[in-house]
């Protein structure tokens, strides 16, 4: 894991970096009310006092991007980003950029969390939500004070271990990790009221459809080269509309597991 990283930095200092997107854009709507206790992020975090400090101005410069949901600001200040990253990438957990977590994956960039998220929450999503790519466990971390259920899959074994310790470690006990293809999304626990997919396929999966609640939404990233996000509504049994929103960049959606 430690050679990947150093690998994924070097990578990184030579910008081959699978970027999120950093598009601009503004976004309106309503200020419901934090629902979650505080985080206990505890006293061994590798930034210390700072990170709070760190955290304002990162929550300040994604508001500039055009992010106006107080509950979806509220989340990411709430969230220790820097404790889901390797410590080589800890100074720079607060600026608006995905980093590398190894496994030629990245932790989003802050500001296309707090685009999806803001999405869903504005669409009425409050309930039981499922991430398709955990990654580092970020944005399932940034989700459980937002809805009231999180179900989180991921298909690489070691990435899904150390997001599933971070997620336990912060007391996060509305956050349920699974390791598995999450393109088969999670069955068991179906259906979802919302559905968030951190990663790209060249088309939306039916299967993760079909796991939607009648009026429930997906937010997934399409396309191959060029990609696009798209809010999918399931609007009846057999019917779902889609809303193409703006261009971003992920990292690819990929079948099966790697262990
Ligand atoms: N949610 C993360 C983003 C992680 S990057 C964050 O908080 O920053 C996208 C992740 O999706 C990677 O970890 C990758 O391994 C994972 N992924 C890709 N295809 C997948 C699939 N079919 N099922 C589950 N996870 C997948």
């Amino acid at each position: 894991m430690a050679q990947r990283i150093k690998d994924d930095a070097k990578a990184w200092q030579q910008k081959v970096r699978p970027a999120n997107s950093n598009t601009r854009i503004s976004w309106g709507g309503q200020v419901p009310k934090p629902k979650a206790a505080p985080v206990q992020t505890g006293a061994a975090d590798n930034l210390g006092l700072n990170s709070e400090r760190l955290r304002a101005h990162m929550v300040q410069r994604v508001r500039q991007l055009g992010i106006t949901n107080e509950q979806v600001l509220g989340a990411l200040a709430q969230i220790p980003r820097h404790q889901f990253v390797d410590q080589a990438f800890a100074s720079r957990a607060y600026e608006n950029d995905a980093l590398p977590i190894g496994y030629g994956q990245t932790i989003s960039q802050p500001w296309v969390v707090a685009r999806m998220l803001a999405a869903l929450c504005e669409a009425g999503v409050s309930q039981r939500v499922l991430e398709v790519g955990t990654g580092c466990g970020y944005q399932a971390a940034v989700m459980s004070r937002l809805f009231g259920q999180v179900f989180t899959v991921e298909r690489v074994r070691p990435l899904y271990d150390l997001a599933r310790s971070r997620i336990q470690a912060l007391r996060l006990s509305n956050v349920q990790c699974h390791f598995g293809d999450g393109m088969l999304g999670w069955a068991s626990k179906a259906p979802f009221d919302g559905i968030v997919v951190a990663a790209a396929g060249a088309a939306i999966p039916q299967t993760l459809l079909d796991q939607l609640t009648v009026g429930g939404k997906l937010i997934a990233p399409e396309g191959d080269k060029v990609q696009r996000l798209v809010m999918v509504t399931r609007s009846s049994v057999n019917r779902w509309e889609r809303v193409p929103l703006e261009a971003v960049r992920f990292v690819p959606l990929k079948p099966g597991t790697q262990v």
